[in-house]
């Protein structure tokens, strides 16, 4: 029994068994296969490699036939060597004797031959210890690729270990057939995280180096809410998270009833509980969760599981489909908040530049679109045209100055102005807001105020640009926190300038679903909040557990803090006064 600790992302609890898929960009772990599953290994490493020969062999002809004999001859030694039937053997060899899996086969036989290479005295046969290095990455990409396009004709149920997931093969897991998550890399906001909970997948990230302590087949108990990966648990340990597991099926169904009764405190404050989606689809199961509405609809995901560029139809008809939904009941749009760990699934028009130094500081979100306007009209267009539908709101995402604000809204009324010369029908009296997600909206938000029609706090990228921290990033996890005194400050800032100026005001980022967060937002000001649709029945508990005074009270002790940790501690031991089941271990925490 190994127990692994990492960082909860995803509430709830999975006991089931593993799938590994290898990383592509790391070094391939060592894992033994079970002797029944030899033979398929070997199978999977000889489809690859003739699949990796005839990707060579295309490449070559089309060297040739673009710059001639002589330079398409530099893919005859990465062909010679692919088709080489020692190479082959030595593979073979390794999975039969070893029992191995074949990526490590490939990786491990390629390295050696790499460095056999690399300490040659002439300088041409040193050269070729890296086309051996190149040879071995494309193998592995088309092993793992091919592991990870099976991740759902897995049979039976089991739980995902994979060195990291990107939000789009999250988003399409089959949540019938995988139990949970838990990966090597990932931060607690990373957009992975954010997918497995709206989904409700248990997951854990940020394990370092749990593919090479786990071989598929492995029984593995994934704690989403404590952060741990049990692996190969003894009888006890069973025993005991069986136990647990009961438990957390009582807590889940005493909040059941909750979602027919108002999200309103002990004295009376109505609260807004709204859901941040990501698809259509996922606005049933946010009604039944009690929200009043979607205050966020992340639009990128429709390029993110998307296998060609959408069209405005696409975006037109997915709009329409959620405000059908919706039934009357309002919706956000957020525009297009494509780049960093966003990236599109199709191969298409360079729009984001992948080899970007800093992608989180670099052209990403409303940036791109001001930089790729008929990318940023398409979905204005088809967002007008689904006004007439249903109640809606326009925000715009990253915005870091007054300019960028104008610009995007200069953008719309363009787009507006060419509707009505087409004569399509669509509402003019949309209300424009914007996310407060960088520091400078925050502390500009009086300028920014006059612009907008309504702030939602992002506080997802707001802490990750208050504390320089990547969100995704596992190695410096715990020094992005929520509860930066820094960021509360900047929270606390916004909401009196939105109050003051009479600007709505709402937040939308993971802290919104934390319960460990919810006395002091609302002490703050806070009458709106948007979460992941799991997250709602546990908030609406909190606040109808608690008054205005109380929460004010918390907010202004909680200010008085100087690090994240004493903040943390405070507002967990508040929240146990009034909910110790929710305080115990339930939540999963920002901080
Ligand atoms: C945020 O940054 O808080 C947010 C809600 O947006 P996203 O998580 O999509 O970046
Ligand atoms: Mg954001």
């Amino acid at each position: 029994m190994i127990i692994q600790q990492g960082i909860p992302v995803s509430p709830g609890v999975a006991i089931t068994k593993a799938f590994v898929v290898d990383a592509t960009d790391s070094r391939v772990p060592r894992r033994i296969v079970p002797p029944s599953m030899v033979a398929e290994e070997v199978d999977r490493l000889k489809k690859s490699l003739d699949q990796a020969a005839e990707d060579i062999q295309h490449q070559r002809d089309v060297a040739s036939a673009k710059l001639g004999e002589d330079l398409a001859r530099i893919f005859d030694f990465h062909l010679g060597m692919i088709r080489d039937p020692h190479l082959t053997d030595q593979f073979v060899m390794m999975i039969e004797e070893d029992r191995v899996t074949a990526e490590y086969a490939v990786y491990f036989v390629m390295q050696r031959n790499a460095e056999k290479y690399k300490n040659l005295d002439n300088a041409y046969f040193r050269e070729r210890g890296t086309d051996v290095l190149d040879l071995q990455q494309r193998v592995l990409a088309l092993l793992i690729g091919s592991a990870r396009k099976e991740l759902n004709q897995i049979s039976g149920t089991a739980a995902i270990v994979a060195h990291d997931l990107t939000p789009s093969q999250t988003a399409a897991l089959d949540k019938d057939k995988i139990k949970a998550i838990a990966t090597d890399a990932g931060g607690r906001t990373s957009h992975t995280a954010i997918m497995a909970h709206a989904l409700g997948i248990p997951a854990v990230v940020g394990l370092e180096d749990i593919t090479s302590n786990v071989a598929t087949g492995d029984t593995l108990i994934i704690d989403g809410n404590r952060g741990c990966v049990v692996v190969n648990p003894d009888a006890a340990k069973l025993m005991e998270y069986r136990q647990y597991v009961r438990k957390l099926e009582r807590f889940e169904s005493s909040l059941g009833g909750l979602a027919q009764l108002p999200a309103v405190t002990k004295d009376g404050t109505p609260i807004t509980l709204q859901a941040n989606i990501e698809f259509p689809d996922e606005v049933a199961t946010a009604v039944s969760k009690g929200a009043v509405g979607i205050g966020l609809y992340r639009t990128e995901f429709l390029y993110l599981s998307a296998d060609s560029e959408p069209t405005e139809e696409d975006h037109y008809n997915a709009y329409v489909e959620t405000l059908l939904a919706l039934d009357g009941k309002p919706l956000t749009i957020r525009t297009l908040d494509l780049g960093a760990d966003k990236l599109v699934g199709y191969d298409g028009p360079p729009i984001i530049d992948l080899n970007e130094r800093n992608p989180f500081l670099g052209c990403r979100s409303i940036r791109l679109c001001l930089q790729h306007l008929p990318l940023f009209q398409t979905q204005l267009r088809a967002i007008l045209r689904a006004s007439v539908h249903g109640p809606l709101k326009i925000m715009f995402p990253l915005i870091s100055n007054v300019m960028e604000l104008r610009q995007a809204k200069m953008i719309l009324q363009d787009v507006m102005e060419d509707l009505e010369d087409q004569g399509v029908e669509f509402r003019r009296d949309i209300p424009v807001g914007i996310m407060i997600e960088v520091p400078s909206a925050a502390i500009q938000a009086k300028a920014l105020s006059r612009e907008a029609d309504f702030f939602s706090i992002g506080t997802n990228d707001l802490i990750q640009y208050t504390v320089a921290v990547d969100r995704s990033n596992e190695r410096i996890a715990s020094l992005y926190s929520g509860a930066h005194p820094a960021v509360l400050q900047l929270i606390k800032d916004v909401a009196r300038v939105s109050n003051r100026e009479k600007v709505e005001l709402g937040l939308c980022g993971e802290m919104a679903g934390d319960p460990a967060f919810a006395m002091l937002l609302i002490g703050c000001g806070l009458r709106n909040l948007s979460m992941t649709p799991p997250a709602l029945p546990e908030i609406k508990n909190v606040i109808r557990a608690v008054t205005v005074e109380q929460c004010k009270r918390v907010a202004r002790k909680a200010s008085t803090f100087d690090s994240d940790r004493q903040v943390l501690n405070f507002l967990r031991d508040e929240l146990r006064k009034v909910l110790p089941d929710v305080a115990d271990g339930r939540s999963i925490a920002i901080g």
